[in-house]
């Protein structure tokens, strides 16, 4: 570890904050990582440690590099605690406006005063959720994508306060954690979730209206334009409940029926049906212990 490696604390251990802790004890740097829900911190270390394995098993790390990142990574109960220390801090909590303003609200007093406090909302104002904030500075949108060993961007979300050395420490974590950024306006869905989100409804109302079967939408989208996952298969990794608040965000402040969200997402997530992480979405998957 170099003595600029940031210090890394994740909130919310689910879906994405169990990757991004991932990459970054990969990486070398010391991470903590924190889940309002025990269950959910102990599933989501279980998740990191699979992925090591399966790392291993396609020779991208070695046991050695496995056990020196294990070593670097911690949990703790509450989210205070788990930032003390940070240089840098990723939220991955629920897609709601008001949870992640007071989260960054109560982080604020307890973190050193040049800690980045980076959102990985996939559509969300970073200027909203920085506004409370005595230093909104260094807020800024960190959008990795799922699943985040995998996919190779990061978008940083410049809000209308935050300041270039921000920015450019977000860049630096990027190339630190293997990730290509991009730099993008803080428009509602930024780039990636304005136009991913469009393909992933529209196939949602096509399966409403019978044009053909889930498979085959996927199908026709992996086959005939050459998309790794169709955009069904895509929405139940993503997570069904997390698509449909993306979407309403989308369509209230976009004020564009395109992302309005089908009455079947609705039904699907008030049933349980959240894709991968459920076990049923659009297609059924194998749970994770
Ligand atoms: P998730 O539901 O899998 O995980 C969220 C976790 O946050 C849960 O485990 C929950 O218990 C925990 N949590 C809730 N409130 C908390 C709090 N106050 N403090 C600590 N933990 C808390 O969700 P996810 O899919 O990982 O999404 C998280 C964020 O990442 C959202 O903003 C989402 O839009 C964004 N995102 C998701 C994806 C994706 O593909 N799922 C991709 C990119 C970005």
């Amino acid at each position: 570890m170099t003595p600029s490696t940031p210090t890394v604390a994740v909130i919310g251990a689910g879906t994405m904050g169990h990757g991004i802790a991932y990459v970054s004890a990969l990486a070398g740097c010391r991470v903590c990582m924190t889940d309002a829900n025990p269950e959910q911190l102990a599933r989501g270390v279980g998740q990191i440690a699979r992925a090591f394995e399966k790392a291993i098993e396609k020779g991208k790390c070695t046991a050695a590099q496995r056990d020196a990142a294990l070593v670097r990574l911690t949990a703790a109960p509450t989210a205070e605690e788990c930032a003390g220390d940070a240089t840098i801090v990723i939220e991955a909590i629920p897609e709601r406006l008001d949870l992640k303003q007071r989260l960054f609200a109560s982080l604020e007093r307890v973190v050193p005063a040049d800690a980045l406090l980076a959102s990985n909302t996939s559509s969300l104002s970073i200027t909203q959720i920085a506004r409370p904030l005595s230093a909104p500075e260094r807020v800024l949108g960190m959008h990795f994508f799922n699943p985040v060993p995998v996919m190779k961007l990061l978008e940083i979300v410049r809000g209308n306060a935050t300041d270039d050395g921000a920015v450019a420490r977000a860049r630096a974590f990027a190339a630190l954690v293997g990730k290509q950024a991009i730099v993008v306006l803080d428009t509602p869905g930024f780039a990636t979730s304005r136009l991913g989100v469009v393909l992933g409804l529209e196939a949602i109302r096509m399966l409403e209206q019978g044009v053909a079967s889930a498979a085959d939408i996927d199908r026709a989208m992996e086959l005939g334009y050459n998309h790794p996952m169709g955009p069904l298969r895509l929405t139940d990794v993503v997570g069904l409940d997390v698509r449909l608040a993306i979407a309403e965000h989308l369509h209230d402040t976009l004020h564009d029926d395109t992302y309005r969200p089908p009455q079947l997402l609705r039904d699907k997530v008030a049933r349980g049906e959240l894709g991968k992480k459920s076990g049923q979405g659009f297609h059924t998957w194998e749970t994770e212990p």
